[in-house]
């Protein structure tokens, strides 16, 4: 896993550095522990959960040598990235996705620059790549340039793009985004949204409406609202996302830049703060750089 390199480096180097000289797992070590994990951005209360969960084993098994930590805490951070699956982009992983009829439609929420362009076109290559029929639909159409980039990675993909250009209703390029799905019996709808935070009154009307308008062609539509972050802003990306639950329901994340950034600890503070599970990362700008997230794979990169 080229893309977390770095993030692997930082956290194994860490751990490595507060177990030096010492044999347990004593109050300094977990201290140090709680620090690195508080550089790594898992975030504060995430943190106290994690040093709360070790220093209840370290209690109650009296001795726990530094040699195990390394292990305890992976087995930890596994456990915290457990989240329910509840939207189910999941589906779509499967190859026999598709028999059933309507397609599955994602709705992809972020805030600007965060990368949300990039990872439609990613999953957008992803689908196709897997033999699946993908539409999708810009309705992002507050920026002219997230209008005409979505145009350019469905071009170079090979998906049709549903576009009215620039400054006209979100919520009918959503419908007819859906409405092409069914027309052409994709497989999945993936519709861009326009993701200005600086005004959360406007942004949950918009993300209402566009919803409202696609359940008139499939009445359980979304099916999955995919939230973008950018990993590498660490906290502020927690509060993107606290803010973003608040407007509309998130049921999955995508966290990008997860290459070249030591930030990587933010995936398991806001998966376990959000209770929403991470179903794709980013690590990098190619097509081809966009992973299904598996939380083992994950937190073994984190480490080893
Ligand atoms: P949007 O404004 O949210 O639609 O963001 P874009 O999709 O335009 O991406 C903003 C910038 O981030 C672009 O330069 C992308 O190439 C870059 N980007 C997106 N995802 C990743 C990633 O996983 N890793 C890296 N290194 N760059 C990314």
């Amino acid at each position: 896993d080229k893309g977390l390199e770095k993030t692997k480096t930082s956290f194994f180097d860490q751990l490595s550095k507060a177990v030096v000289g010492k044999s347990t797992v004593d109050e300094a070590v977990l201290d140090d522990l709680e620090t690195m994990l508080v550089h790594a951005d898992v975030g504060i209360d995430t943190t106290v959960k994690v040093i709360d969960r070790i220093e209840k084993r370290v209690a109650r098994d009296k001795y726990v040598s530094t040699s195990e930590l390394d292990r305890i805490l992976r087995e930890e951070i596994t456990e915290l990235l457990q989240r329910p699956d509840s939207g189910s982009t999941a589906v779509l992983e499967r190859p026999d996705r598709g028999a059933s009829g309507q397609p599955f439609v994602i709705m992809v929420v972020g805030v600007n620059g965060v990368g949300k362009t990039t990872t439609i076109g990613k999953l957008a290559h992803r689908f196709h790549s897997a033999g699946k029929k993908v539409v999708l639909g810009a309705a992002d159409t507050f920026r002219a340039a997230a209008v005409d980039q979505l145009i350019i990675w469905g071009q170079r993909v090979g998906v049709p793009v549903i576009s009215h250009g620039m400054n006209t209703d979100p919520a009918s390029v959503a419908y007819d985004a859906v409405q092409k799905g069914v027309d052409m019996q994709a497989d999945v709808v993936i519709i861009d949204t326009a993701g200005r935070l600086h005004n959360k009154v406007n942004l949950m009307n918009e993300l209402s409406k566009i919803k409202r308008v696609m359940q008139k062609v499939i009445p359980d539509a979304p099916h999955e609202v995919l939230l973008v972050l950018d990993g590498s802003t660490g906290q502020n990306a927690f509060l993107q996302a606290k803010e973003f639950t608040k407007a509309t329901e998130v049921s999955a994340l995508a966290i990008t830049k997860l290459d070249g950034t030591a930030k990587g600890g933010v995936v398991i503070g806001i998966s376990d703060q959000l209770n929403v599970p991470v179903r794709y990362i980013g690590v990098g700008e190619k097509m081809t750089d966009l992973q299904l997230f598996d939380r083992r794979t994950f937190v073994d990169s984190l480490f080893s």
